[in-house]
């Protein structure tokens, strides 16, 4: 497994604004990285100059072997984007978008990976079919989405960007899309990365998650793995004699034996909760909200090394 994306000390400015201070990562094939942060953390920025859409200020990027900023068109056809929103052709139909956006792949086509994806079986794959033949313009937001993500896999990419996939979407919409996702994951061995603010998608979907803060991946590691790595924090609640006690402690295993040990069966309503990732999560967006982003970005780099 090769080394699809390369990012080293990657910078951004806008005008006299650091929004990127220094990013480094990697994604290996096939993984699916869920890219997450607070809002205007940096998350688009970041994905925008992998996918060739924006000049950086500093750093270097490696992209499936090139630089994005000067990607080839071979390099292009093997890079799947889903932009926000696809604004174009409100009077086609899917089906018929589909099918002209797919005719531009066919070149790019080989024997292993032949393009673009058959525009019937991917309407069937995102839940369009019913639509097929609807006018875009008429397309509910669910269906508008679904339609973004058919038009970014069309050319059956080697690596897909999603920027804020599920934005907007109803529960029963985000949990198709999720499956979808998996799928293309497992079935096609697309390399995937995604952002959002949305800490339940990234378990939901991602291998790994980067954590960008303050300009900076302030985390890299698994969603279980960063969880774990948050320690210390753990509440313990019990109820003995009509009253209500809590206290927070490092090892609630312990503590729990010391307390049966001293108050035995009189002990009731025991409650064990370790801190979880969204607790740690919250806590650096609230920081980084009141403007302590670097200090938080700091402590919680501190917290989980
Ligand atoms: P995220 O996706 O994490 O919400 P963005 O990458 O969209 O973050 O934005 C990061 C910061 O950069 C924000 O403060 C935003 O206002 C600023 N920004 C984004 N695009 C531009 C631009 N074209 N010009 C100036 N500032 C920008």
């Amino acid at each position: 497994m090769g080394s699809v994306i390369t990012v080293r000390d990657l910078r951004m400015r806008y005008g006299s604004k650091d929004v990127l201070t220094g990013v480094d990562f990697d994604i290996d094939a096939g993984e699916v990285v869920c890219l997450l942060g607070p809002n205007g953390a940096g998350k688009t920025t970041t994905i925008e100059i992998l996918e060739g859409f924006r000049m950086r200020s500093a750093g270097e990027v490696d992209v499936l072997g090139e630089d994005p900023a000067r990607g080839s068109e071979d390099w292009r056809a093997r890079v799947g984007v889903v932009l926000q929103s696809w604004r174009d052709h409100p009077r086609w139909t899917p089906r018929r978008l589909l099918a002209q956006l797919g005719s531009y792949y066919e070149p790019y086509g080989t024997a292993e990976r032949p393009k673009p994806y058959d525009a019937e079986q991917l309407l069937e794959t995102v839940g369009l079919a019913p639509s097929a033949d609807a006018k875009i313009v008429t397309l509910s937001g669910g269906q508008r989405r679904r339609l973004d993500v058919a038009i970014g896999i069309i050319g059956r990419p080697d690596l897909l960007f999603l920027d804020e996939p599920t934005a907007g979407f109803d529960p029963q919409a985000r949990r198709e899309f999720h499956d979808l996702i998996r799928r293309l994951s497992r079935t096609e061995n697309t390399t995937i990365l995604l952002t959002t603010h949305d800490l339940d998608e990234a378990e939901r979907l991602a291998s790994r998650v980067l954590m960008l803060a303050g300009g900076r991946i302030v985390a890299d590691d698994s969603v279980e793995g960063l969880a774990h790595r948050i320690e210390g924090e753990t509440t313990v609640k019990w109820r003995l004699g009509g009253e209500s006690f809590a206290e927070s402690v490092s090892d609630p295993t312990r503590f729990a034996r010391e307390l049966f040990a001293r108050h035995g069966e009189a002990v009731r309503d025991l409650d064990i909760r370790r801190a979880s990732l969204e607790d740690a999560y919250l806590a650096l967006v609230q920081e980084h909200e009141s403007g302590h982003g670097d200090a938080a970005a700091r402590m919680f780099k501190e917290a989980t090394t």
